[in-house]
């Protein structure tokens, strides 16, 4: 591929989302048809959570199913994805001196491949994941976020999952369209920083709204968003090709940085 790839974070939602052919996986698909073809993409998953920097790096991921209490046809599904070492020792190259774990544990968990699934559903394309280091401020996952921007010009996709307003314990199950105030709120405040390229304020999110506290109750959700817009040059445009609230407190918002040929937009 000639150019530099766009970078993309997807608000994932449900796991069933991997199984389900709705509106949000329908857009999915649109995105992963319309980007070039990445040489692998690097996936900052809110499920890898975790005490410190690692990356994947072995050859051959395996699919983690990280969730309890779904049906047993998700707990079958597989995305056999290779790996990529080489990829591994140049992002462990690119955030030195950050000491960052060559991992051979962890795999492929459902932040990525449940969005996965759908941008590239025949899983020939190689995936690695770098964890998120729960004992760090968000201004750490933004500057290291920023390091990685060179991957970009190598054909690398930076693939943040997570949701911009993630609070499980208010959902609305009986009401899949509904949105809280407090919710909207947030989520709007977020879209207006990205559109003005305001990265400070999305780094001090809790700064955003009143009750940033009831949209992201614990960061992890969040600091996905940080990875990707950190990689935005200053020309670049922001998206929105998804757009919706689920259950009341689940932001199924998607940000795509840098153009993204072919796919129409809703106008923000
Ligand atoms: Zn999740």
């Amino acid at each position: 591929m000639t150019g530099r790839m766009p970078a993309l974070f997807v608000g994932h939602g449900s796991p069933m989302n991997t199984l389900e052919d709705n509106r949000f996986t329908a857009a999915w698909r649109r995105i992963g048809q319309a980007l070039p073809r990445p040489a692998a993409v690097l996936v900052v998953s809110a499920h890898w959570y975790l005490r410190g920097t690692a990356v994947t790096a072995m050859d051959a991921p395996r699919t983690i199913h990280d969730f309890q209490g779904f049906p047993q046809e998700l707990f079958a599904f597989r995305y056999p994805a290779p790996g990529s070492p080489a990829l591994a020792a140049r992002v462990r190259e690119l955030l030195q001196p950050l000491e960052v774990a060559a991992d051979h544990s962890w795999g492929i968990d459902h932040g990525a491949w449940s969005v996965l699934a759908h941008l590239f559903p025949a899983a020939d394309i190689p995936v690695v994941q770098l964890s998120i280091d729960r004992t760090r401020p968000a201004r750490f996952h933004f500057e290291t976020g920023e390091r990685l921007a060179a991957l970009r010009d190598e054909g690398v996709l930076i693939l943040g999952s997570g949701n911009v307003v993630h609070n499980l314990g208010m959902l609305r199950w009986d009401a899949p369209e509904a949105a809280y105030d407090w919710a909207q709120r947030f989520e709007q405040a977020v879209k207006d920083r990205l559109l003005q390229r305001g990265h400070a304020a999305l780094v001090n999110w809790e700064q955003l709204d009143a009750q940033a506290r009831l949209a992201v109750p614990t960061p992890e959700h969040y600091l996905p968003l940080l990875y990707c817009i950190a990689v935005q040059r200053e020309d670049e445009p922001v998206s929105f090709p998804v757009e919706g609230m689920d259950m009341g407190s689940l932001s199924m918002l998607t940000v795509g940085i840098g153009a993204i040929r072919g796919l129409q937009f809703p106008q923000p």
